[in-house]
């Protein structure tokens, strides 16, 4: 069945770019899932909040859904964790817009994202579901003092989810964390993330920038920020002589990186300086180039709701080490596409780095296991095909006749709310 969908994403636009500080697995994983639901032959439009004055209110992609950009707050990029006082007016354009829409679908990306999209549907007869991407415990439970979420995200969250017709979680570990926050989970389906595997190939030519200067690369991307580990790799390097680590991403365009100083500075402190580099933020289109540079890609996180370049390595035919946390217990098949490791343990790591390393033809073989994997279970056309049975069973639970066969083919086009 042909559905209407409208995916919510207040933060995490599908048109920015990726690697900055709030800008990473969130902005691919909703621009993907638009382009598959497109593809599948839905009708898709994505919510997110105007954050440039420049912006058109709405933009048709080549991958032909829309994005539309709703105004709450000023018309500038702010961190995510001010942006809970601007749900309330985000939620009122959203309202306006799913009123004329009569999406069949509202999926709402991150909790404040489900606050909105939970109140802008209400009563509308729309199946709401959420994903939450990360969640307030977790981040809670890791960060402590340093978590900067507002102080009702926890409650927030569990309201959400008692609220939609479903959560969308990406992983088993998540499931854990809803059930320990009194979730039920007969509401709760498990659809992982997934990887553009037309992109993400082993034929990339391989990125000549950051040089190679030792005999063996490893490679570690992300986010700038300390909960992503990078420490514990720089660490790692300490018994891993003749191996050079590649940190790539950071922020767009501020001059300091205080992620960065410190690392430099661990660097020099354990005299491994020579052995790091930093690529900066790496364009999404140039990733799967600079994966190809790796023998070995390291994902070290302290701790990861799920994780999208241990796949992107895997659809590359890099061997990934990964922590054992999140979504990388599910998506990193331990001593067959990888290998897991405890957070947090420069020597654990270094342990299976060196012993992967050394083994070309193991590397090899995992390599090969990995294409397979993030081919047969990650596509993006797989995950948005599973997403799109969670939303028909619940548009056929609802009853009505889905929206997008009711009227016109095209959906309307609105200014801003
Ligand atoms: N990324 C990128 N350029 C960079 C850094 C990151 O394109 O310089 C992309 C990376 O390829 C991946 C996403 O940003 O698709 C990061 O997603 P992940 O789930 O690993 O981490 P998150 O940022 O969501 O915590």
């Amino acid at each position: 069945m042909v559905l209407r969908i409208a995916l919510v994403s207040e933060h995490a636009s599908p048109l920015a770019a990726i690697g900055a500080v709030d800008a990473g697995g969130q902005n691919v994983h909703v621009a993907e899932l638009a382009s598959g639901l497109t593809r599948l032959g839905h009708e898709v439009v994505v919510y997110t909040r105007r954050d440039d004055p420049g912006l058109p209110a709405t933009v048709r992609t080549d991958d032909a859904y829309d994005v539309v950009h709703l105004d709450a707050g000023p018309a500038q990029v702010l961190p995510k964790d001010d942006l809970w006082p601007l749900m309330p007016a985000f939620a009122t354009a959203l309202r306006t817009h799913l009123e004329v829409l009569r999406p069949d679908v509202v999926h709402a990306h991150f909790w404040m994202s489900g606050w909105a999209a939970t109140r802008a549907a209400r009563g509308l007869g729309i199946a709401t579901f959420v994903t939450f991407h990360a969640l307030g415990s977790v981040k809670r439970r890791h960060q402590g003092a340093a978590d900067t979420s507002p102080a009702d995200r926890l409650d927030v969250e569990l309201t959400v989810a008692r609220r939609a017709t479903g959560v969308v979680a990406t992983c088993r570990d998540e499931v854990a964390e809803l059930a320990a926050m009194g979730v039920d989970l007969d509401r709760v389906d498990v659809v992982p993330c997934g990887v553009d595997v037309r992109h993400f190939t082993t034929g990339a030519a391989p990125l000549d920038h950051p040089p190679r200067r030792q005999p063996h690369r490893i490679v570690s991307v992300g986010r700038l920020v300390p909960r992503k580990g990078y420490a514990t790799i720089v660490e790692a390097l300490v018994d891993l002589p003749g191996v050079e680590l590649v940190i790539a991403g950071g922020h767009a365009t501020d001059g300091v990186e205080v992620e960065r100083l410190r690392l430099e500075a661990l660097a020099a402190e354990l005299g491994v300086a020579d052995r790091v580099q930093f690529a900066g933020q790496v364009g999404h289109f140039l990733m799967p180039a600079l994966l190809c540079t790796a023998d070995v890609v390291v994902c070290s996180p302290w701790y990861e709701p799920f994780g999208l370049v241990p796949l992107e390595a895997m659809a590359c035919g890099v061997p990934v080490v990964a922590s054992a946390v999140g979504g990388m217990l599910d998506s990193v098949a331990d001593g067959e596409t990888g290998l897991l490791v405890p957070p947090q343990d420069p020597a654990a790591l270094a342990a299976a780095l060196g012993g992967l390393l050394a083994d070309p033809q193991r590397r090899a073989a995992y390599g090969r296991a990995g294409v397979v994997r993030a081919r047969s279970l990650y596509s993006w056309d797989v995950v948005a095909a599973a997403t799109a049975e969670v939303y028909d069973r619940a548009v056929a639970a609802l009853g009505s006749a889905p929206a997008a066969t009711l009227g016109a083919g095209r959906l309307p086009v609105l200014g801003p709310a």
